[in-house]
């Protein structure tokens, strides 16, 4: 390059090393002091950016230079002396981007702020043909004039996306803005067609999809073999749990399972079938089996027979068996001896159902329950006899031999134990009742036993409401006629008002313990009510009252204390009472009752041997009784005739009374005859509608049968 006088104010550029050659390129004016360069940082001293230029020399590069300002300080001020440049080759960011489209089918574009190309992909120059940098905006290339458009309507600093559609595709062109703050102002485009850009995507989501599906069908198989890993045994478990809930404690569990916390659940729950069904056979043991006696219990009686029926087709017979008074031989050997008893029955009658294939157990305290699955009722009979032989040699209990006895209930056709059981319960009450000890079931009892219910929920319903009501019998001297006293007697209506007889309530108060509440209840009102009547003068001073004990009542420990309290209470002249106490009552050989009967007299009141003749005392055991006196029973009176007077049981118990010093009282006395033959056997006191039903006091008679008493009297 030269510039000197020769070449006036422009530089030459030759093309070699002498003036001869060939002169490529001049530069006019040239001033070396005013550089293009130069000015701008002489006008604004600061670091900055040229712009870009072609560097005047026979390379003729196109060049950026990095300028900045040099300063020199003088005495505190400093004075620009120069400009340092560092030239940066354009094309290096072209050959860079060259690189970049080997790699990839994007073409990059750099431009400046004059859209005029820095670099440019591919192998092209930036270049046109006068040398200068190519501007975008006068390209012929439309997707070079859009992109010029665009970065002209681009906002400063912010990347956009576009997409210019060509005739055979799409190109999308992502413009990005590179400013510097020394003046720098290009944009970097990156131009790739939309099949560059997706042109393998439908390849790759086919393989994709493929990949996906297998993936998925993976996925699925380990998830089944996962989930059976979990569920299965759960769900095996699940039902393992419904199978015990119903009873079947076999049921297989789930094996063992890789998965530790499947496998430890497995482990809790099978120890808890253990622990539960070790509790449940012994809660099961506890239901079944009676622990005394270690029979069947009455639960476990019934299940067992009800297993048995199921199989068979007959229905076999029942029988429960009662042992009687067992109460008492508690009460008097002690429950230990009692319970004592009570095995050793268990025992012999073990052997016996053995031997019949049959079902036994002890369904209530005193209360044995025997299951003949191969016996008809023809053939009950015959099986009750032989069981009652299980019974004739006495127990040895404490060392003292004891006979027992016992009542049956026998029961056939049903079809559940339970019902049979019931069934042969109510022919057992019935058995208790009969003289024979047993009794054979039949619907009427059902009935009976319906209606005993009923009736004793109205004797409590009695008690509570203060319903009974007393009436009062006389008691005549056939001599005089003239009533000595009465027969207190109870009386109880029904809902409707009509009496129900104490034949039927005294006997159910009696078996359910409410005699006793009744009988105070009983006798207090009576004696108050003649005591009352005595001090009004309405009756004679010496006016006797007999009451009706049970012997319920007369075997209780407490019994003479209560009734001495209540004569207290009622100052009830004690020598005018007389308690009458059933004779076939009296059989069972209490000692207790013999006690009290003796302190009743002690106390100064008077016994009497009620219905006699209906029970089996002998005469030697009547001997040993305190009593004062003997009611005949109507049933004897009622025999009497003219014809048989002498030969007649009233005569004997007449012609007795005279020699053991007792008196008498003829019972239901109805006729004329009867009153005439029972005083001329010498019996002088009675009883009877002939005189008078019983009556409550208000109703009490104030002249006795005159009529009666004179025509008797004519007669003696
Ligand atoms: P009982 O002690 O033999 O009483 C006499 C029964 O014979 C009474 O029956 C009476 O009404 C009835 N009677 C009296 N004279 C005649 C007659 O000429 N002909 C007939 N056919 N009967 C006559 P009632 O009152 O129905 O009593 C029945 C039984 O109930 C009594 O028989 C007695 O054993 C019992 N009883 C009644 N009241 C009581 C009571 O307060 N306590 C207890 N423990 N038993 C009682
Ligand atoms: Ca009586
Ligand atoms: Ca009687």
């Amino acid at each position: 390059m030269v510039k000197d006088i020769g070449t006036e104010d422009t530089l030459n550029v030759y093309a070699s090393d002498t003036r001869e050659s060939k002169v490529v390129a001049t530069i006019s004016p040239y001033d070396p002091r005013e550089r293009p360069w130069y000015q701008p940082v002489r006008q604004q001293p600061d670091a900055t950016w040229s712009k870009v230029y072609t560097n005047a020399d026979e390379a003729q590069e196109i060049t950026i230079s990095a300028l900045s300002p040099v300063f020199q300080s003088l005495r505190g001020t400093r004075e620009l002396i120069g400009v340092a440049a560092i030239d940066v080759q354009i094309d290096t960011f072209s050959r860079f981007l060259n690189d970049l489209d080997t790699t990839h089918s994007a073409r990059v574009y750099v431009v400046d702020e004059h859209h005029e190309l820095i670099a440019q992909s591919g192998t092209g120059t930036i270049l046109d043909k006068s040398g200068h940098r190519r501007s975008l905006s006068n390209s012929e290339s439309p997707l070079l004039q859009f992109l010029s458009q665009s970065i002209h309507n681009l906002e400063p600093s912010a990347p956009q996306l576009l997409a210019f559609d060509d005739e055979s595709t799409t190109q999308y062109i992502m413009i990005s803005p590179y400013q510097s703050d020394k003046r720098l102002n290009w944009y970097v485009a990156v131009v790739i067609s939309a099949d560059d850009l997706m042109g393998n995507i439908p390849v790759v989501s086919n393989r994709m999809l493929w990949a996906g599906l297998i993936l998925g069908l993976l996925g699925l198989g380990m998830g089944i073999v996962v989930l059976n890993r979990l569920t299965v045994p759960l769900s095996e478990t699940a039902e393992a749990a419904k199978q015990i809930a119903n009873g079947s404690w076999d049921y297989p569990l789930p094996k063992r399972n890789r998965i530790s916390e499947i496998s430890q659940l497995l482990q809790s729950f099978s120890s808890m079938r253990s622990h539960l069904q070790a509790s449940f056979h012994a809660l099961r043991e506890q239901l079944t089996r009676d622990n005394l006696t270690k029979l069947y219990s009455r639960q476990g009686f019934i299940e067992t027979c009800d297993s048995l029926k199921a199989q068979q087709s007959s229905s076999g017979t029942m029988m429960l068996l009662g042992i009687n008074q067992f109460r008492d031989i508690n009460d008097s050997l002690g429950h230990h001896y009692g319970d004592v008893l009570l095995t050793i029955v268990a025992e012999r009658l073990k052997a016996w159902v053995l031997a019949e294939n049959g079902v036994l157990g002890r369904v209530a305290g005193d209360e044995f329950a025997i299951y003949l699955p191969s016996i008809t009722a023809e053939q009950q009979l015959c099986y009750q006899h032989r069981l009652r032989q299980v019974f004739s040699a006495p127990f040895v209990v404490a060392g003292e031999p004891l006979s027992v006895n016992i009542s049956i209930g026998i029961t056939s056709d049903c079809a559940k134990a339970d019902t049979c059981l019931r069934n042969a319960g109510i022919a057992l009450s019935h058995a208790k009742t009969e003289s024979n000890h047993v009794s054979i079931y039949t619907p009427v009892m059902a009935e009976q036993s319906k209606n005993k219910t009923r009736l004793l929920t109205y004797l409590r319903h009695a008690i509570d409401h203060d319903l009974f009501e007393v009436y009062f019998q006389p008691l005549v001297d056939i001599r005089s006629g003239q009533p000595f006293g009465a027969e207190a007697l109870l009386r109880l209506r029904d809902h409707q008002g009509q009496f129900i007889s104490p034949l039927d309530f005294i006997p159910l108060a009696e078996s359910s313990g409410l005699i006793k509440a009744i009988g105070q209840h009983m006798a207090a009102e009576a004696m108050q009510t003649v005591k009352t009547e005595i001090d009004k003068g309405a009756l004679p001073a010496k006016f006797q009252l007999h009451i009706n004990v049970s012997v319920l009542e007369l075997s209780d420990g407490d019994y003479v204390e209560q009734l001495s309290q209540l004569l207290e209470r009622t100052r009830f002249p004690v020598s005018q009472l007389t308690i009458e106490v059933t004779e076939s009552k009296l059989a069972d050989n209490d000692p207790v009752l013999l006690d009290n009967m003796s302190l009743i007299k002690s106390l100064g009141a008077s016994i009497a041997i009620d219905d006699f003749g209906t029970g089996y005392s002998s005469l030697a055991y009547l001997h040993k009784l305190p009593f004062d006196s003997l009611k005949i029973d109507k049933a004897f009176v009622d025999r009497l005739t003219r014809d048989n007077v002498d030969d007649s049981v009233v005569a004997a118990i007449t012609k007795l009374s005279k020699s053991f010093g007792f008196s008498l009282v003829a019972e239901g006395v109805e006729t004329q005859q009867q009153a005439e033959l029972i005083q001329s056997l010498g019996c002088h006191h009675a009883q009877g509608y002939l005189f008078s039903p019983p009556l409550p006091i208000e109703k009490w008679p104030s002249v006795l049968w005159d009529d009666q008493v004179n025509s008797l009297n004519k007669m003696a």
